[in-house]
């Protein structure tokens, strides 16, 4: 905590400003799910900001960045805290800016673009889109609490991959508007193309204060269960749906045994030893699919409506970095990694895989299309940690057999996925940020053109 600091930041905003010094909540707002990861645990636990504040406009931003410019602060943005593996943690102290005040939905054009504050949560985007005959075209299972803004800058896609891909595919996120960390800061556009340089940086380049994204006419949807007597044969028929563009589906997914075993909240949808497929279907296709279930050797064991964000059981709190949520509470000794598996190679990778690490990596597949348009098992397999020697391992075979990698269990860009080989997330932290005051540490490729204090 830092009272100085406080006193300064109340001066900018003026009285009555959400400036926040309290220690216990300083603590909560400077980590989000960093925890999951055994290796970053220790590395991050103790890591705090000096002061919170809670801006409610875009002026207030653009005079808070303007305070820090001048005496070398760093700040770290901070949506709804859900990043998995620390993003919005400050390394360097500094302001934490939490943007959870400004959480307006400005509107939904008639061509279905929401136009919204960074701090809306996107359950609330989610339900209010759905009232007007639009929904999401993709989100992460922490759909309830996270933000539009921190799904843009950490999060990478979710449910409604398998049919729209993710964050950065498609034109899926049409503009923002951004303060910049420049002397002095400054509102600036991308839209089209140039979101790239912006999306996905972690709040090192850039913070969004406005933005506009692309949603889907709203579907009447199944939330289904399936068991199957082997993982081979709940594979196969998740991804005959999956990559089939007959099938109008929002999730599929695919959990090898004893996976579902952890999901005790809905255990009348699994059988014990069975691997178990999880998927969203159009209401209108729920009957084809039970006889394609029955086809392919299945058993369906839950069919219901999803009625929005509300729905109980909400069968995507089992889905997606869920899942890890669900094993670690069976056993603390379990952990995660995020793969892509190859669409035509993966029965041999995952050969490869259980030949060398055995029950050490359960198999948790996440179909989702691509940017060419090809359904691909992107996974989340869950994983028996023991060290990090073996966790490191793990990755590096993963990558000799073709199978590629974003590592949750480090605290960089660089080596967590989504860093662009064409660079134009550093190159934009240059521009925007040349005294390496946003978010310091997260980008390791940025030499800083000034020394922060
Ligand atoms: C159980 C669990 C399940 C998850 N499932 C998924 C999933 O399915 N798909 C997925 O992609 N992710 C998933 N995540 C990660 C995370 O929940 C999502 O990416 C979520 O969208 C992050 O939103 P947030 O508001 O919590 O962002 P935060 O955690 O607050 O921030 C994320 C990053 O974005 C930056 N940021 C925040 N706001 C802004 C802004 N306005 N401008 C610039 N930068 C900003 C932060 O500095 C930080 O670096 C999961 C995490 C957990 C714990």
């Amino acid at each position: 905590m830092d009272q100085h600091l406080a006193a300064e930041l109340c001066g900018v905003l003026g009285e009555g400003s959400r400036v926040l010094t309290e220690p216990a909540v300083l603590d909560r707002l400077s980590h989000d799910f960093y925890w999951y990861s055994p290796v970053l645990r220790p590395l991050l636990v103790n890591k705090n900001g000096d002061v919170a504040v809670q801006p409610v406009s875009t002026d207030e931003i653009l005079a808070v960045l303007h305070y820090a410019g001048e005496h070398h602060v760093p700040v770290t943005v901070r949506g709804a805290g859900t990043g998995n593996y620390g993003q919005c943690v400050p390394l360097h102290g500094g302001i934490v800016l939490d943007l959870s005040l400004m959480d307006k939905l400005e509107e939904i054009t008639p061509d279905g673009v929401a136009v919204c504050q960074p701090g809306l949560r996107l359950g609330a985007l989610e339900t209010e889109a759905r009232k007007r005959g639009w929904e999401l075209r993709m989100y992460p299972s922490t759909l309830v609490k996270a933000s539009v803004g921190g799904f843009l800058g950490g999060g990478s896609g979710g449910i409604g991959s398998v049919a729209h891909g993710a964050l950065r595919d498609f034109d899926n996120v049409r503009a923002f508007e951004l303060v910049t960390m420049e002397d002095p800061p400054r509102v600036v556009r991308h839209e089209g193309s140039s979101v790239h340089e912006i999306l996905h940086a972690w709040g090192t380049n850039g913070v969004l204060t406005r933005i506009w994204f692309a949603l889907a006419p709203a579907v009447e949807w199944t939330q289904a269960t399936a068991v199957f007597d082997t993982y081979p044969q709940a594979f196969r028929f998740t991804q005959s749906i999956a990559a089939d563009p007959a099938w109008t589906k929002r999730l599929a997914t695919v959990f090898e045994w004893p996976i579902p075993s952890f999901f005790t909240p809905i255990r009348e949808t699994t059988r014990e030893g069975k691997a178990l497929a999880l998927l969203m279907i159009a209401s209108a296709q729920a009957e084809d699919f039970g006889a394609a279930v029955k086809a392919a050797g299945g058993e369906v064991t839950f069919s219901g409506p999803y009625e929005g964000p509300r729905t109980r059981p909400l069968l995507s709190d089992y889905t997606w970095n869920h899942t890890t949520l669900w094993a670690m509470k069976a056993d603390p000794a379990y952990t995660y990694l995020q793969c892509g598996f190859s669409a035509t190679e993966c029965e041999e990778q995952f050969r490869l895989l259980r030949e060398r690490y055995g029950q050490e990596v359960l198999f948790h597949i996440e179909f989702m299309k691509n940017g060419d348009g090809q359904v691909i098992p992107g996974a989340i397999p869950v994983v028996r940690f023991s060290t990090e020697e073996r966790l490191n391992d793990m990755i590096a075979y993963c990558r000799a057999i073709g199978v590629s990698v974003a590592n949750p269990h480090v605290n960089y860009l660089e080596d967590g996925g989504r860093f662009r080989p064409d660079h134009v997330q550093l190159l934009a932290k240059q521009r925007y940020d040349p005294r390496g005051l946003l978010n310091p540490g997260k980008m390791i490729s940025f030499r800083k053109q000034a020394v922060i204090r």
